[in-house]
């Protein structure tokens, strides 16, 4: 049996437009348009292509998306000062503020994503969002965590009861899909009840017997960034495989992109799996600009 695919291409056109409907009406209602600042720091090409995919779906939406670059070597005192300037406002109305990581290795992070008001911190990471996601009253949800979820929902993939084993702990995908789908009744675009209540196990590199975990998963997420972590037999037959990793490999003479799973083979296995590219990350972008817009709905004005 082949897997079905998750399409997230598709999933997030069909979110853009409604998005864009729901930009219209807060345009029409409060005479401006929602409005993103990025920070970019230097010019690391993946970064750059990041961006670059945001502010042009941003725009899709008619969200108006500002991208601010400094140079690589900026330093954390600088960047901090940056993003407090773009919360006054300096920069023009910022209802979301971004900063593109990973930034430099010679910078803060932690101080600079500190520096971005929790009521503007459209990606989520801010300590105020991050307790509140965990208290089950979420407001700003990490993007790619809330882009998995959706994905799920939308294939009618029940989760309440279910197995949901996530290999990758970090605090901007793992963790926060950990919360998600652990929690209870959620009410996600009206449905109540879905994308929550899941039995959760998260998995990490000091994780024993990985693949005894994985094997018991109904639903199984790979965010950690190693080529075909993922193999067939780590995978029960007919699970929800969610691919989130992002690698970039040299094959034939050629660079492509993979996701952690051996595609080819674990959908031979897998009941549903989603592609890389195109699954997890448009999913990411299209989550970002709904945070967007609601950042902007919560500021009114
Ligand atoms: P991090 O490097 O922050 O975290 C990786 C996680 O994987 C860590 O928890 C780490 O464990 C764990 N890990 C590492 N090696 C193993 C192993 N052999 N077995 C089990 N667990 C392991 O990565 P991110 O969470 O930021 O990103 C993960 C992947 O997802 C990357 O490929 C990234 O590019 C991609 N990504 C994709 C997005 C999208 O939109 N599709 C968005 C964001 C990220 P430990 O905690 O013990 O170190």
């Amino acid at each position: 049996m082949t897997a079905q695919l998750l399409d997230g291409r598709a999933l997030a056109g069909r979110i853009e437009e409604s998005l864009r409907a729901e930009v219209e009406t807060f345009a029409g209602m409060f005479r401006r348009r929602p409005r993103l600042v990025v920070v970019l720091v230097g010019d690391m090409a993946a970064s750059g292509s990041y961006v670059k995919s945001k502010a042009a779906a941003a725009e899709r939406v008619g969200i108006d998306a500002e991208v601010i670059r400094v140079p690589a070597e900026t330093d954390t005192a600088a960047l901090v000062a940056l993003v407090r300037g773009i919360a006054r406002d300096a920069h023009g109305p910022a209802d979301g503020i971004l900063v593109q990581l990973p930034l430099p290795k010679h910078v803060d992070t932690v101080a600079v994503l500190d520096a971005v008001p929790p009521d503007r911190d459209v990606d989520g990471f801010h300590p105020e969002n991050a307790g509140l996601l965990s208290q089950g009253r979420p407001r700003f949800i990490p993007c790619t965590a809330a882009g998995v979820q959706r994905m799920l929902i939308d294939a009618d993939v029940p989760t309440a009861g279910r197995h949901a084993v996530i290999v990758g702990r970090s605090d901007i995908v793992g963790k926060p899909l950990a919360l998600l789908l652990a929690s209870k009744s959620p009410t996600i675009g009206g449905l109540r009840g879905q994308g929550g209540d899941a039995t959760v196990t998260l998995c990490h590199s000091r994780s024993e017997n990985l693949a005894d975990h994985t094997r018991r998963a109904d639903i199984l997420v790979a965010a950690v960034g190693r080529p075909n972590l993922i193999t067939a037999d780590m995978v029960k037959p007919g699970a929800v495989v969610i691919d989130v990793g992002i690698n970039r490999i040299e094959q034939d003479g050629k660079s492509r992109l993979v996701g952690d799973v051996d595609f080819e083979a674990v959908r031979e296995v897998a009941g549903w799996i989603s592609p890389v590219p195109g699954g997890v990350g448009p999913l990411t972008v299209v989550m970002l600009l709904a945070n967007t817009l609601l950042a902007a709905e919560l500021r009114g004005k």
